[in-house]
């Protein structure tokens, strides 16, 4: 018998999910997600793990709630580690109580675990405080589906002091301030309807309960939408932070694997964009290729690296085959700045480097430093190319270009996310051709592609894909491109 866990995954924004959500995903061998339970989550769960969408679309249902119920049911009987991913808080109307009923009535051993709910956090973001001092100093959350229908006693909320939320409430947005006004409410009491809050789709309009709903139908507004009326809402005006971050309004796509990934991801969080990540390339190690050349390692009398990948797996290779660094005692060399800093996290200052990407640039520098008969080692990707092998062997060195990695294509965890995204982010040619195969070409040409560099932006153009290229070949040269583009595509 396996385990469901209920997981509330937060309203969007992936940094908004609990560390107790990270960390039970990180075991779960299934999972369940919806619409809701923002994509990114799933970056969090393992490479083996299953992973079901069972979204509820409003009108088209995926899977009714009985389906969903049953297929936990069943993943825990046959021993599976769930995650049932529900957007928000699991109990915030998200019938997680109707999914706990049915594990305690089939006896599966479960847990729910907490999220941050929308109907504070996508306020939040739109610069409305939930409740204020003089303001607010209650709030209450309604459901709107069923405005009409629904049992509530309008008298008592039309009165009430407290900040209204309505969640599923977009729909019956004109029943609910008709309810509200003729129930007492001011109306020019200010409300604002709040759209996929926390996200780079987020948008809010700010009205009064009177003008609200014209306002809304003007904006086209789409659900999910949070419904919010009180005086908190004047406040949005100073508060909101959110949409004029650098990035806000982005969501971009990283293709890199999920190791490279993670720098540049936080950088663009930290921004204000969504991210995407999409690891289109997973690296497949073949250090073993390295046991032919390990007895004469001491006598390279220069190593070359030209990515962060071959130095780890390199140095892990050499550790897992008990061999001291010490036994090296040749001249390192590097491509790039991320390559020349992973060596040095391991303790070694690079003596030569060439520009980020550009094997040209190390080669002209290393001319200078070589005679004939040097033995030089390139341990490399088995996509590296053979030129900086070809140039030096001109000089009359002896080269051994030994591929200690292989990438190969990544998977898409979240077949639906590709089509959230504005921009995608292209870091070698690798991730153009993976790319392609994961979500087609013409996905991708409806995207601002970026490459970071010049031979990325050559693989771009051989498949008649536009694109921008970044002025500096790095992380933050990425990030001053998109900065930069942001602006003039908005101009
Ligand atoms: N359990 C969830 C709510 C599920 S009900 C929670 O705690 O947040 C679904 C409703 O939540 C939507 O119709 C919408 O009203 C609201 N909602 C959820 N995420 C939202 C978001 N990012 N922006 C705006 N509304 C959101």
């Amino acid at each position: 018998m396996g385990k469901v866990y209920l997981i509330g995954a937060g309203p969007g924004d992936e940094e908004l999910m609990t560390i107790k959500a990270a960390r039970v995903l990180e075991k779960c061998t299934a999972v369940l997600y919806d619409r809701l339970a923002g994509g990114n989550i799933l970056k969090y769960v393992n490479e083996k793990c299953e992973i079901f969408y069972v979204g509820k679309e409003p009108g088209s249902h995926y899977k009714t709630q009985d389906e969903i119920n049953e297929l936990l049911v069943k993943l825990a009987k046959d021993g599976h580690i769930v995650g049932r991913i529900k957007g928000g808080d699991p109990y915030v109307f998200g019938r997680g109580g109707e999914e706990a009923l049915r594990l305690a009535k089939e006896g599966i051993p479960f847990e729910t675990i907490p999220g941050v709910t929308s109907a504070i956090s996508v306020l939040n973001y739109a610069g409305i405080p939930v409740t204020h001092r003089g303001m607010a100093q209650s709030f209450h959350v309604f459901t709107g589906m069923s405005a009409e229908k629904l049992n509530a006693n309008w008298e008592s909320i039309a009165k009430s002091e407290g900040t209204l939320i309505f969640l599923m409430g977009l729909e019956n947005l004109e029943k609910i301030v008709e309810k509200l006004i003729s129930n007492g409410k001011n109306e020019n009491t200010p409300a604002a309807v709040v759209m996929r809050g926390t996200t780079s789709k987020q948008k809010s309009i700010v009205g009064t309960v009177k003008n609200i709903y014209s306002k809304a139908l003007e904006a086209k507004l789409k659900s999910p939408c949070i419904i919010v009326v009180g005086e908190v809402v004047s406040l949005s005006e100073k508060l909101n932070w959110y949409d004029s971050m650098p990035c806000f309004g982005w969501n971009v796509c990283v293709t890199r694997t999920k190791k490279q990934a993670k720098p540049l991801t936080e950088k663009l969080l930290s921004l204000g964009a969504e991210v995407t990540e999409i690891n289109s390339i997973e690296i497949k190690e073949t250090a073993y290729n390295l046991d032919k050349i390990l007895c004469k390692l001491s006598e390279y009398t220069h190593i070359i690296f030209s990515s962060m990948n071959s130095v780890n797996i390199f140095f892990e290779y050499l550790k897992s085959k008990e061999i001291d660094v010490r036994s090296i005692s040749g001249v390192f060399a590097v491509v790039g700045t991320a390559t020349a800093s992973s060596l040095k996290d391991r303790g070694i200052i690079p003596e030569i480097m060439g520009r980020e990407f550009v094997s040209e640039d190390l080669f002209n520098k290393l001319k200078l430093k070589v005679n004939e008969g040097d033995r030089i080692l390139i341990p490399c990707s088995k996509e590296s190319r053979t030129y900086l092998k070809e140039e030096l062997e001109k000089l009359k060195c002896r080269v051994d270009k030994v591929d200690i990695y292989e990438p190969i294509l990544g998977r898409i965890k979240n077949e639906k996310a590709f089509e959230e995204v504005d921009v995608v982010l292209f870091t070698s040619p690798s991730t153009v051709k993976n790319m392609i195969k994961l979500v087609g070409i013409e996905a991708i040409k409806e995207k601002i592609s970026i490459a970071i560099g010049p031979i990325t932006e050559k693989e771009l153009k051989d498949n008649d894909i536009e694109g921008y290229i970044c002025e500096e070949h790095s992380t933050e040269g990425i990030i001053k491109k998109i900065i930069q583009l942001k602006g003039d595509l908005k101009a």
